[in-house]
C-alpha cells in the first residue's frame, strides 16, 4: 500500500486509521486492537441490500406475467417480493440499506402486491369457471 495519503477504497480503522484491507470484519484491528466495525460492516450489508432489492424487484416484476399465466404464480412471486422488501425496509430503518436500494425494493413490493392481488383474482376465476 502506498503511504502517500489515505486510499479512498481501503477500509480504515476508525480509531487509528490503519489500513484494514484483508482483515476479517468480526476481528480486531491489528494495530490498535479495536473492533473492526460499522463503516465496513454497513458497506457489506448495503451490498447485500442491493442484491436483495433486485430480487424483490424481479420477483415483483415476474409476478405480473406469472399471474396472467397461472394466477398462483403471481401470488407466490408477489408474496416473495413483498417478503423480501419488508426485510429490506427493516434493515433500512437500522441504517444498513441505501435509500436507492430501498426505493428499488419498494417498486418490487408494489409490483408484487398487484401480482398477488390479481393473481388471487385469476385463481378465483379459474376455480369458478
Ligand atoms: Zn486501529
Amino acid at each position: 500500500m502506498s503511504p502517500a495519503g489515505p486510499d479512498r477504497e481501503a477500509p480504515l480503522c476508525i480509531t487509528c486509521g490503519y489500513d484494514l484491507t484483508g482483515q476479517p470484519i468480526e476481528g480486531l484491528c491489528p494495530e490498535c486492537g479495536d473492533p473492526i466495525w460499522r463503516p465496513e460492516l454497513a458497506r457489506l450489508i448495503a451490498g447485500g441490500g442491493w442484491s436483495r432489492a433486485w430480487g424483490a424487484f424481479l420477483f415483483g416484476l415476474l409476478s405480473l406475467p406469472g399471474m396472467l399465466l397461472f394466477g398462483i404464480g403471481g401470488v407466490v412471486l408477489g408474496a416473495l417480493a413483498i417478503y423480501i422488501s419488508s426485510g429490506i425496509e427493516r434493515d433500512y430503518l437500522r441504517g444498513g440499506i441505501s435509500a436507492s436500494a430501498r426505493h428499488l425494493s419498494g417498486v418490487g413490493q408494489v409490483l408484487g402486491f398487484f401480482g398477488c392481488v390479481f393473481g388471487l383474482c385469476v385463481g378465483l376465476l379459474w376455480l369458478i369457471f
